[in-house]
Parts: structure tokens; C-alpha cells; sequence
């Protein structure tokens, strides 16, 4: 936990728990680090999907080519975030009001997905306008004799090598002239860390630039691993970065581009919360939090621990003894009444934990609040706030900057 988190989590009143507490200044600093250790000619689009909050979009903003965006939704609201920046619309099943929309407003590539959406496309695209265009495969990709979990099996997403064949001479036709393809856009896998992205990038490649048009960028997608047993390994973006270079040289004039979503914002949220009750059942030890996955479903969809850090309070306000974790571990829950309510399951940083006790869990900053079902049984949502640090070079001191904001409800 960062210093800033730290002091803004032990000064919330009880009523303003849980919360979200996002460090902007970690978070540019860290993406600013990943930048520094990717080769001029890699670009870095940031994927919105993994937490598209508006302060989170700009904070990214020096640090990345653009955003990566796919539906209309997020289309127009990366737009009302950072008005500047270069957007790629993907993701499969575009409407054709997304597609006009996205041609409105002007996106910097789509990537298509499908026969049908390319023949869509070259069909909305008006008069003396162009569409930059990169062709999504889903190809099959092999890691020490082991099938990636996504790319090569059966999916919704993008096109079939085949595919890419037919989409390639259908390119060729006049009513595909308004469309200018650019390159190939693939995204595999998730969860790989630095050896493993690069070999699959360099598959992409090498498949990319064998087809019989030429190609000029190919995007080799996100999915840089979070490790969420380990809070403090980071993903090798120095190893990433060197092994894209060597790439490039192999490839002279070719463009990288990847788009990272987890990787980049996992570790600038978390998400603060207090102890409701501590109990015993069938002999296993429960703490009960407020809140709980309605807020962060995490852990329920990745099927992991959460990692949390315990800030201990010792006011005590009742007159009866305070209950406590006996035992080495315990299961630490929220307030929903579903047994998949679950945030850490028998973990022993929950020893000792008391009902007061504050538990401000990791690695919330991506893929937390907004895929979590919030309003499923109509608990208040939490607070969101937003610290930011700024030097003031003549007095050198650090300024806390914070932007609260109370969830709807
Ligand atoms: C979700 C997604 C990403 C980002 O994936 P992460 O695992 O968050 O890095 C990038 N590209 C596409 C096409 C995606 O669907």
C-alpha cells in the first residue's frame, strides 16, 4: 500500500467505508515506467475495459499512444475523457449504429472482427472518407506443446486464418476501396508473463508478415500477467520491452502495438473496508466485511485470494467482550447471502482480525468495481477517491490532492 492510501484509509470515518482509494501518482509512475522500457516503434494503447474511470483514463494519458475501446459505450465516454487521443474500436459483434458512430467521431484503426462486419464496415463508410483497418485472428498459437487458453480454439472473437484469407481478397474488391488495411490485431491470451507474451508475439508476427499483402503494424494485444499471490512481482516489461526490439530489428519499418489492460492499472487501486463480524462455523473462522464482490468480484471471477493488508482499530464502543479470529486463518466474506461471497478463503493474514478492524485489499485497481454486479442486493456503494501527488518544486513539498466522490444508490 502506498503511503498516500495508507493515510487516507486510516482518516475515513466509518460511514464513508467501503471505499476505493486509487493512487493517481503511483499510477503514472508506473505506467510511465512501462513506457521507458518499450522501443520507439511499440506503442501502447491502454485496453478501457479494465477500468475505464475518467481520472484513470487521464492519468494514462502522457504515457500512452491512445486507448483500445469496444463498444459504442466506451467509445464515446474514452471520447468525453481524453478528447485528444487516438482510439482502435474492437471487440466482436459491433452494431451498425456503433460502427456509424465510430466513423462519426473518427477512430485511429478497427479491428475487424468478422467477414460480416467488414463487409458492414465498407458498406457505412461514406463518400471521399477512409477506414483504417487491422484484420483480428484468432490464431492458433502453441507454448511448450501446450494450446493457449483463447487463441486457436473455437470463439467469438476474431477471424479464423481462413478467414483472413477471404477477408484479404474481398479487400481487394472496389466496394472495399474506402477501407485501408493496415495489419493484423491479435489477442490470445491472458494471465502470460514476459517470455511467454514475447513468444506469442513474435508467432503473430511472424504469421503477420508472411500473408501475401504486406503489413504494416501488427497489434499483439494485452494480457500481461498480474500475479495476485504476490502483490509485489511486476510483469518483466524491461525483458518485454528488449525482446519487442529485437522483433522490430528482425522486421525493420514494421509497427508494434500492444494494449494492455490489468497489467497497467491493477496495481494503483484498492479497496477499503471494515470488519462487520467475526464468527466460528463448523470449525472454520469467518470475518464478515461490509461490502464485499458486489463491489470487488475479482476474486470470485479469477477463483483467487484477494490480497489485503489489516490496518488494526482499537476502539472498542460495546461493553461486551470483542470477538477475534482465534485461529491461524479465516475465511474473509462480505454481506451478500450467496456462498460465493467469498474475498479470501482461509488465508492467514486474517488471523487475529476483530469486528472495527480495517482490511484495504490489492491489485483493485483493474477489473474490480467495474465488473461487479453493484446493485444485487441493494447495499450503498462505496466511495471513490482519487489521491494525486504533485511536487511544488520551489518548497518541495508533497501536495495530496483528492477527489471523493460518494457511490449512487
Ligand atoms: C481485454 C482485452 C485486452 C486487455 O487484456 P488485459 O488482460 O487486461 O491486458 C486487450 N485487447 C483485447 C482485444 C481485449 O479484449
Amino acid at each position: 500500500m502506498t503511503e498516500a492510501v495508507r493515510e487516507r484509509v486510516r482518516t475515513l470515518a466509518d460511514g464513508e467505508l467501503p471505499a476505493y482509494v486509487y493512487d493517481l501518482g503511483a499510477l503514472r509512475a508506473h505506467a510511465r515506467h512501462v513506457r521507458d522500457e518499450l522501443p520507439a516503434g511499440v506503442e501502447l494503447y491502454y485496453a478501457a475495459k479494465a477500468n475505464p474511470e475518467p481520472q484513470i483514463l487521464s492519468a494514462l494519458r502522457d504515457a500512452v499512444t491512445g486507448y483500445e475501446v469496444a463498444s459504442g459505450g466506451e467509445l464515446a465516454h474514452v471520447r468525453r475523457a481524453v478528447p485528444d487521443a487516438p482510439v482502435a474500436f474492437g471487440g466482436p459483434g459491433k452494431t451498425p449504429a456503433e460502427i456509424a458512430a465510430a466513423l462519426e467521431v473518427g477512430v485511429s484503426r478497427f479491428h475487424v472482427e468478422s467477414e460480416h462486419e467488414l463487409r458492414l464496415l465498407a458498406s457505412a463508410v461514406g463518400p471521399g472518407r477512409r477506414a483504417d483497418i487491422l484484420l483480428r485472428v484468432n490464431l492458433p498459437v502453441e507454448l511448450h506443446g501446450v494450446a493457449l487458453a483463447m487463441g486457436g480454439r473455437p470463439s467469438p472473437f476474431g477471424l479464423d486464418p481462413a478467414g483472413v484469407d477471404r477477408c484479404l481478397a474481398l479487400l481487394a474488391e472496389p466496394d472495399f476501396a474506402r477501407l485501408r488495411l493496415r495489419g493484423i490485431h491479435a489477442h490470445l491470451a491472458s494471465g502470460l508473463d514476459a517470455a511467454a507474451q514475447l513468444a506469442v508475439a513474435e508467432r503473430i508476427v511472424e504469421w503477420a508478415v508472411r500473408l501475401r499483402v504486406p503489413v504494416e503494424e501488427v497489434d499483439t494485444g494485452g494480457g500481461m500477467a498480474v500475479d495476485y499471490a504476490d502483490p509485489g512481482a511486476r510483469f518483466d516489461w524491461a525483458a518485454f520491452g528488449s525482446g519487442l526490439g529485437r522483433l522490430l530489428r528482425r522486421h525493420p519499418g514494421l509497427r508494434l502495438r500492444i494494449e494492455p489492460g490489468r497489467a497497467l492499472t491493477a496495481y494503483c487501486g484498492w479497496y477499503a473496508t471494515d470488519v462487520l463480524d467475526v464468527k466460528r462455523s463448523h470449525g472454520e473462522e469467518f470475518a464478515v466485511l461490509r461490502g464485499g464482490t458486489h463491489h470487488l468480484r475479482t476474486p470470485a471471477t479469477k477463483g483467487h485470494d484477494q490480497p489485503f493488508t489489516v490496518l488494526p482499530v482499537d476502539d472498542w464502543p460495546y461493553p461486551w467482550p470483542r470477538p477475534a479470529v482465534s485461529g491461524q486463518r479465516a475465511t474473509v466474506t462480505g454481506q451478500l447471502c450467496t456462498p460465493k461471497d467469498v474475498l479470501a478463503r482461509g488465508v492467514p493474514q486474517a488471523a487475529g482480525l476483530r469486528p472495527g478492524d480495517r482490511v484495504v485489499f490489492a491489485l483493485a485497481g483493474a477489473y474490480a468495481w467495474n465488473i461487479s454486479h453493484h446493485d444485487f442486493l441493494m447495499h450503498p456503494h462505496p466511495g471513490f477517491h482519487y489521491l494525486d501527488q504533485d511536487v511544488n518544486s520551489s518548497s518541495g513539498i508533497v501536495i495530496t490532492q483528492c477527489v471523493a466522490r460518494r457511490g449512487r444508490r
